[in-house]
């Protein structure tokens, strides 16, 4: 028998590991395990293991309408082996290749099991567009430090792969396990429930989440996503969900399909790069830019690929040891969404209710966190988004929480550039209509006020049913005033430089602005 081990890449579309486990037709046993060994058991995060059972679910129904199911198992995977082991026998075990250190561990052992069970393993890289160790290795043994010289690698290793075939399910024979319960884990009967799986009872308001699970409804997402890159590519632009931010529009967003692959990495960077040369006829030909922010993710998990402390400032080799402040208090209002200003409050209270910000307003909150206003170390911050959000992916969070946080990847290590929350959340929601959404304690302020209601003056706090300091909080720090100290503090710090450490050095200013969503003469916002 043959078992396909889905752990990410919950998809049936570009999954070689399941033509792997198909092919000369042998019997086949899919099978997903809640891992209590080699994972964290307590750590359940609400959103996102919503949106995973909903993946799971949605694998089950499409292995149901071919005539067999998802077999679903909490405990210890090697337990789950060896069990199916004895009592089936197994020839061959195939999955999708998780290539960050933290699952290292869990694949090594089982890796050793099937070495000792004289059963075949294959694993196929199908997470990233490229193995990041064929990029480590072209860089001659280190992951190549820049952004730019992550391309300039990327390119001499060639094209990602395209993705495979659909699978052929003729002649496969399914083989099929009754629910289950020993002392080393279980088998569920059929997709469990949250509750099922040990996720802790919801706290109020959090209930809202709408980036719905499972590779069909990715995919229905995908046609939609397609339709405005073309309509982009027809009117001169590319990127259009960087380009044209729409914080409040519908969730169409892929990146939690694409982080527990529902939605392939190669299916979105093939069609795109297509679509733009059968737009533009070949001239000028797609190149990389066109799908920038998928690239800046496979460099992500090129420099975590060997660095099991990317997710922590102390032990990082790449992150600077920045001298932050500590502060519960001001933390906790971060992550409560009470700072008084309202775009970052409206971010963290999305946040904390849909799992979900856009990118913009990540980059606004994690800004605001450290060396913007809190000057609180970024690693807290990373923690805290990483458990709430639906997308959450440990090598993308980090390395985007340390590049905003000037802590590697960035070249300024600069506060007259930080965002100005009130300015910036101006220039991307005109409207005021995002924070009236989600702080409506200040629905009734006009625009002219909304983003900064501390200005008011009396008569319209009272006209508008919210006064500040006891409706919304009072600003918890002074923007203008915090900024002056940060500012010292990181030139302080930068002065203890000979020269900028290598990782710390991106492309281009325009790098930098494509990343925070502005347009190259913005500066400063
Ligand atoms: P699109 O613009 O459609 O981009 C397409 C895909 O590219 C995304 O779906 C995503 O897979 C990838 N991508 C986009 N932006 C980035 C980026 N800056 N870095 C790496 N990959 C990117 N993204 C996550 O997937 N998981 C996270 O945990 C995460 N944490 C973040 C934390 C902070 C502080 C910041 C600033 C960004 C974070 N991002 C994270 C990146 C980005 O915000 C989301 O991927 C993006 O909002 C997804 O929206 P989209 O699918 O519409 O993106
Ligand atoms: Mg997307």
């Amino acid at each position: 028998m043959n078992i396909l081990w889905f752990r990410r890449g919950l998809r049936f579309h570009d999954n070689p590991a399941l033509l792997s486990t198909i092919e000369n037709s042998k019997e086949f046993l899919a099978l997903y395990i809640f891992d209590t060994t080699f994972q964290d058991a307590g750590y359940k995060p609400y959103h996102m293991y919503g949106f995973l059972l909903e993946c799971l679910n949605d694998l089950n129904e499409r292995l149901q309408s071919i005539g067999t199911k998802l077999h679903i198992f909490q405990g210890c995977p090697l337990a789950v082996f060896r069990h199916i082991h004895q009592s089936h026998g197994v020839n061959k075990l195939c999955f999708i290749q998780d290539c960050e250190p933290i699952w290292h561990e869990r694949d090594n052992a089982v890796k050793s099991l099937c070495l000792e069970l004289n059963i075949e393993v294959y694993e196929h890289v199908a997470h990233t567009l490229w193995d990041p160790m064929d990029i480590i290795a072209s860089n001659g043994g280190t992951p190549p430090l820049t952004y730019e010289m992550f391309v300039h690698v990327a390119m001499s290793v060639g094209d990602p792969p395209k993705p495979v075939a659909d699978p052929e399910w003729k002649d496969v024979k399914f083989v099929s396990i009754e629910p289950l319960k020993t002392n080393k884990f279980i088998l569920f009967d059929g997709v469990p429930t949250l509750d099922a799986v040990g996720v802790p009872e919801n706290p109020v308001g959090r209930r809202n989440r709408k980036i719905i699970g499972g590779e069909t409804n990715a995919l229905k997402h995908f046609a939609i996503r397609l339709q405005a890159e073309e309509t982009a590519f027809r009117s001169g632009f590319y990127q259009p969900n960087q380009a044209r931010p729409d914080l409040l529009g519908p969730p169409l967003s892929l990146s939690a399909a694409i982080s527990v692959g529902a939605m392939s990495v190669r299916l979105f960077y093939w069609k795109i790069h297509e679509l733009f040369d059968k737009v533009n006829k070949g001239s000028p030909p797609a190149w990389l830019g066109i799908t920038g922010q998928i690239i800046w993710r496979d460099y992500f998990y090129a420099m975590s690929r060997m660095n099991p402390k990317f997710d922590k400032e102390v032990d990082n080799p790449i992150c600077l040891q920045i001298p932050w402040n500590e502060n519960q208090e001001l933390f906790e209002k971060w992550k409560n969404g009470q700072t008084g200003y309202p775009f970052i409050d409206a971010g963290m209270r999305q946040l904390n209710q849909e799992g979900w910000m856009h990118h913009s307003v990540r980059n606004a909150v994690a800004m605001f966190l450290t060396r913007g206003d809190l000057w609180l170390n970024w690693d807290i911050g990373a923690e805290y988004m990483a458990y709430q959000l639906v997308d959450s992916d440990w090598s993308v969070n980090s390395g985007n929480w340390m590049w905003v946080s000037s802590s590697a990847f960035e070249r300024l290590l600069d506060c007259s550039v930080c965002i100005n929350s009130v300015l910036y959340g101006k220039r991307l929601e005109p409207s005021g209509d995002y924070i009236r959404r989600y702080v409506p304690e200040l629905a009734n302020f006009e625009f002219e006020y909304i983003h900064e209601p501390w200005k008011a003056p009396i008569d319209i706090q009272q006209a508008a049913n919210c006064i500040i300091g006891k409706d919304y909080p009072a600003r918890i720090v002074i923007h203008e005033e915090v900024l002056i100290q940060n500012q010292t503090w990181m030139k302080d710090f930068r002065r203890k430089f000979k020269e900028t450490p290598a990782h710390c050095q991106p492309s281009s200013n325009s790098e930098v602005y494509k990343f925070f969503c502005l347009p190259d003469d913005s500066l400063p916002f």
